[in-house]
């Protein structure tokens, strides 16, 4: 039975029953996250937490028990007997149950919180062989820093990409590339790796930022600086990054073949690298398959 967690509660998910006022359902108005379990730990929940309460208070949803976010996570994990596999949490709150009105609920209203655990396991196809992206121009809105549960805009570009057979779909804007629909992107120039700066115009992953120190542990430099699309031809490697696929070597943008095609040494070693951690931070458990 598939044991969800819904305002303070744990209830089959077939149980649970939201209002059609709902303020999710009626203007996507609400935020979410998504953490990875690994056989007996969440991957950096703090910096999950961390994200969840930025876009909580970015939107203006107020829930005072968002402090309760890793326990009750754990319990989820618990509850649906996934302790010793490799599962994702997906949360999501939104600004509660009122009658339709642009304006918040006056007075306010709680918020609706809802989470579920799924097994996922991440050496998903394609994360050894790599992958084939495409380029479209970024139509989101300009928040896209905050984790907002309004994504329409990435769901018409990765349905996109799927009917091409492709893995993602990677937006430019202003000429510049900023990340995928479901993941950040990064780049090898020479020794060096570059991804999009932190701004509006992406979501800070969890990864990404572990990326960054995972690199620098490695000896390798990062710079924070955006790719222009006219300069992919001059890229050796790209990878994109997100909590549920970890690393995803890139090896075909578009047309475009990426260095000779095959996941190249930087991606390889920072794939190694985090492996290695996720095993260390499990203490032997975690397996990968
Ligand atoms: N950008 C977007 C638009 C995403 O949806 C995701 C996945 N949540 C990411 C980047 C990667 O973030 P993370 O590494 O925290 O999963």
């Amino acid at each position: 039975m598939n044991i969800a967690y819904f305002n303070g509660n744990f209830l089959p998910k077939d149980e649970i029953r939201i209002s059609p006022d709902d303020r999710g359902f009626l203007f996507a108005d609400g935020i979410y996250e998504v953490a990875k379990w690994y056989e007996g730990f969440f991957f950096d929940m703090e910096s999950h937490l961390i994200r969840m309460k930025r876009s909580l208070r970015e939107v203006r949803i107020n829930w005072p028990g968002e402090d309760s976010f890793p326990a009750f996570a754990e319990e989820l994990i618990e509850r649906n007997q996934l302790s010793d596999r490799q599962a994702l949490i997906y949360l999501q709150v939104t600004r509660g149950a009122s009658p339709r009105s642009h304006a918040f609920p006056d007075p306010e209203v709680p918020p609706t919180v809802y989470a579920f655990v799924n097994e996922f396991n991440s050496h998903l196809p394609g994360s050894e062989s790599g992958v084939r992206i495409m380029l479209k121009e970024d139509f989101r809105w300009n928040r896209c820093d905050i984790k907002s549960v309004a994504l329409l805009a990435n769901i018409l570009s990765f349905q996109e990409a799927r009917e091409k057979g492709l893995w993602e779909c990677v937006f430019v804007r202003n000429g510049l590339i900023t990340e995928g629909s479901h993941s950040n992107i990064f780049f090898v120039i020479n020794g060096i790796l570059y991804t999009h700066p932190e701004s509006h115009y992406i979501l800070s992953g969890v990864t990404r930022k572990n990326i960054f120190r995972i690199a620098g542990e490695a000896g390798i430099p990062v710079k924070e600086e955006p790719l222009p699309a006219d300069k992919i031809g001059t890229i050796q490697e790209a990878f994109t990054t997100n909590t549920s696929a970890e690393i995803t070597p890139v090896i075909a943008i578009d047309d475009l073949k990426i260095g000779n095609g095959l996941p190249g040494p930087v991606t390889k070693l920072l794939r190694k690298n985090f492996d290695a951690e996720i095993i260390s931070l499990g203490k032997g458990k975690t397996k990968f398959t």
